[in-house]
């Protein structure tokens, strides 16, 4: 249990993993799958990505005990084309899926230049973050998107259809870390409306609109009977439709809309497709150097600002947490921590 003071549970990043790791093998996850998903959520919480963190253990256990997602799918990769793997994650989690088609993507990638993954019949539940990084580490040039469930409308409509859809993009550097960009296409990330909510606060104009299709700053009216919106009117919601394709009808999967209504809802995730993109820096022609030119843009960048630190890179945030987590832990609701202690002790 929690020690009630603050309501917080201070954990190691071992002892979240552990956590993670128990509970879902306690609920039905097999060796292999509990270690990618307990592996996916321990980085999240140790780069202060809270909402992919231990907050989505219980989605993650609502989908394994309604048998909608399978803990011991065992992800098949094909390779489908020079240029193409396709991993058929057997309706499996993203991680292990993601493991059994980087290798592949990775070779194919620096044979040719550039190649493509598709995976389909899987469910993502997580940042989009740690397979761009994964591949930026390996010095490639990465773009992800996946599709989630319908919770947004294109631009000009009331009606909800396009999922929150992330997209993420990394950038190998020389030295140091890689920049990488990892952002839900709508104007806020679903979890901060529901958290304002919990709250009692406003959220801003262009969050979403009202059950009347009027726009609000009411984060319930928005999450009962209304819509989210992308970020960026027209081009956000360009954005969104983007990762509909890519992540649905190019690689053979669903749409958000498709995936809301195949969903059993039991809190989890929904079953989807995810596309990656490896394009290997050192195939691209020119002088080969094309890492090192980034760099002038970084710097420049890092530069524009009215004083020092006003600008940063993205990744950065993730990059300081980083450092000091592994050295202090991380502190998560009680209630969570007490919520998952529960599921431990396997389905009721
Ligand atoms: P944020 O708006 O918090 O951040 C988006 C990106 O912008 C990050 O790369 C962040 O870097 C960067 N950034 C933020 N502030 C600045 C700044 N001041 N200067 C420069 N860069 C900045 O993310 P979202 O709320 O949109 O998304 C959160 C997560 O939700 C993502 O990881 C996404 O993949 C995930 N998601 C997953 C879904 C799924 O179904 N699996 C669905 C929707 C979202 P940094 O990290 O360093 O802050």
């Amino acid at each position: 249990m929690t020690d009630g003071a603050g309501n917080l549970k201070h954990l190691s990043l071992g002892e979240v993993h552990d956590l993670a790791f128990n509970c879902l093998v306690a609920n039905g996850c097999d060796d292999a799958n509990a270690q990618a998903v307990a592996d996916n959520m321990t980085a999240a919480e140790r780069d202060g990505s809270e909402s992919h963190g231990l907050f989505r253990l219980p989605g993650y256990v609502a989908s394994l005990q309604s048998g909608k997602a399978d803990g011991k799918a065992n992800p098949q990769a094909e390779d489908v084309a020079p240029g193409v793997v396709r991993v058929d994650a057997r309706n499996g989690f993203a991680p292990l899926a993601f493991e059994a088609g980087r290798k592949p993507l990775v070779a194919k990638a620096k044979a040719q230049g550039i190649a493509v993954l598709g995976i389909v019949r899987t469910f993502h539940f997580a940042a989009l973050w740690p397979e761009v990084e994964a591949l930026a580490r390996e010095g490639l040039v990465a773009f992800a998107c996946t599709s989630t469930m319908p919770f947004a409308a294109p631009a000009g409509g009331s009606k909800a259809l396009f999922g929150t859809d992330p997209v993420a993009f990394a950038w190998p550097r020389p030295d140091g870390h890689p920049v990488v960009v990892d952002m839900a296409t709508t104007a806020m990330a679903r979890g901060e409306v529901m958290l304002a909510a919990r709250e009692g606060h406003d959220v801003p104009l262009g969050v979403g609109l009202d059950g009347d299709g009027q726009p609000t700053r009411d984060p319930k009216a928005i999450l009962e009977d209304g819509v989210m919106l992308p970020f960026g009117g027209y081009k956000g919601s360009a954005i969104s439709m983007m990762v509909e394709l890519f992540a649905g009808a190019l690689i053979g999967e669903v749409f958000s809309f498709q995936a809301g209504e195949a969903d059993n809802r039991d809190g989890g995730p929904s079953r989807g497709g995810e596309l990656i993109l490896a394009i290997d820096p050192a195939r691209m022609g020119g002088d080969g150097d094309g890492i090192a030119l980034g760099e002038a843009l970084f710097e420049k960048m890092l530069d524009a600002g009215a004083a020092p630190g006003a600008v940063r890179l993205p990744g950065d945030r993730r990059y300081g947490n980083r450092e000091k987590t592994p050295r202090d832990g991380v502190a998560i609701p009680g209630a969570l921590y007490d919520r998952i202690l529960a599921l431990v002790g396997g389905p009721a």
